[in-house]
């Protein structure tokens, strides 16, 4: 009984797809006859597409060869996120993501179905590298997110249900997501440990999980062979943004392959940067990721393409505030928080979170909210009491440390513990 089920939710969430008018497999294959070929004659293909393209978009400025990309400017998420925003209302057509990633600067991402089904087959290729498939059974380690119906539509249509585990409540969360029997753990990597240690800790050795698969942050070698024991499985790091979804993930042997071939992705004295030839609802060219990447080739010819990513800087993991009784939550609240915050006001700043006192957290914006500091702070007060049920006082300040966010490319800065950072 419990195998027709799993069964029958598995076909439910690949139909959900179709009737979303997705064809992923079209493009799976694509993805698969790409990576296959060699670097010459994929590299000429992709050429024919952007002709094609540039023939269709009918348009000037546009990138016509491969070898056009490294001359052309590069794109600061400001320019894009500003640019778009007063498009922002006729995104209907297509789909939309937007969030505020791991930097503080938010940004709205809009879609055709080609888009998506391309970005869905990249996924689905880099799954079925290690067994799993889109639609098996997944549990998210995740923030909070959307706990409204749509969100839970959302998360029972595509077969996978949100665990979030912090601090003491985490002993229960486990419990709930072994006894859920997933196929797979997809989660934020800080969150992911915090999982492993809860398991560690009461002891569970759960069974059947295929994989885990940790995204967003880091994680070093050690922290991913303590959760590859308590999960008792393979652990996989995935690279990747809301622009571009998955750009890098791990083979079995543990190489970070660039898996997307309408991607270029580039090593640059502006950090990574990303072209995605194929897109043509927003032009993203050059477009700089916020993070530092070293790229590197590897001769491994299992998986997407020779080129990997051997370091990632800017998305350090344990990423957690405290309350004054030494309660945490993961700081992605935030970027949910102040996601909807621009939403509901309808403007646009980039934002940063620093915490040095445990119950507290300096918030600094670049604009000023419209609405005056003192809106945006009540506003994040009440809905960090909403979202987490602690009291943590907000204090907005002006005159912002430009060196410390310069250093550090994330949205929430931890100087509790490091007070010589
Ligand atoms: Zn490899």
């Amino acid at each position: 009984m419990g195998r027709l089920l799993r069964n029958l939710r598995y076909y439910l969430t690949k139909t959900t797809y179709k009737v979303m008018g997705l064809n992923i497999d079209r493009y799976r294959k694509i993805v698969d006859k790409y990576w296959s070929m060699n670097e010459v004659s994929r590299n000429e293909i992709l050429n024919q597409e952007l002709i094609a393209k540039a023939n269709h978009d009918n348009s000037t400025n546009i990138i016509l060869r491969l070898e056009d990309i490294r001359s052309a400017p590069v794109m600061g998420k400001e320019i894009f996120s500003k640019r778009d925003l007063s498009s922002r209302g006729s995104l209907r057509k297509g789909f939309s993501r937007h969030t505020s990633g791991t930097t503080g600067k938010p940004t709205f991402i809009t879609l055709s179905s080609n888009e998506l089904e391309r970005m869905l087959a990249v996924r689905e290729y880099c799954f079925n590298h290690h067994g799993i498939s889109l639609g098996h059974r997944e549990a998210r380690i995740w923030g909070r997110g959307n706990a409204d119906i749509k969100g839970k539509l959302k998360n029972f249509l595509l077969n996978r249900k949100l665990f979030t585990p912090e601090g003491e409540n985490s002993h229960q969360v486990v419990k709930r997501l072994i006894a859920w029997c997933p196929d797979y753990v997809y989660g934020y990597s800080s969150l992911v440990i915090e999982a492993s240690k809860a398991l560690s800790e009461l002891k569970l050795s759960p069974k059947g999980i295929k994989c885990v698969i940790c995204t967003a942050e880091n994680i070093t070698p050690f922290q991913k062979a303590m959760v590859s024991e308590a999960f008792n499985c393979p652990v996989i790091e995935e690279y990747g943004s809301t622009e571009f979804d998955v750009i890098a993930f791990d083979c079995r042997m543990g190489h970070r392959h660039l898996v997307n071939p309408w991607l270029v992705v580039e090593e640059s004295d502006d950090g990574c940067l990303v072209t995605d030839i194929s897109r043509a609802s927003q032009g993203l060219v050059r477009y700089k990721l916020g993070d530092i990447i070293k790229l590197q080739s590897e001769n491994c010819g299992t998986f997407g393409s020779k080129s990997v990513i051997t370091g990632i800087e800017g998305r350090s993991a344990n990423q957690f505030v405290f309350s004054k009784n030494g309660e945490r939550f993961h700081s992605v609240e935030f970027a949910y928080i102040f996601d909807r915050y621009l939403r509901e006001r309808n403007e646009y700043f980039n934002f940063q979170v620093i915490q040095e006192k445990a119950g507290k957290v300096l918030i600094t914006t670049d604009p000023s909210p419209k609405l005056g500091t003192e809106d945006l702070c009540s506003y994040l007060k009440k809905a960090l009491y909403d979202k987490v049920n602690l009291d943590i006082d907000a204090e907005y300040i002006f005159d912002l440390d430009e060196n410390i966010v310069a250093k550090k490319k994330s949205y929430f800065i931890q100087r509790l513990a490091q007070k010589n950072d």
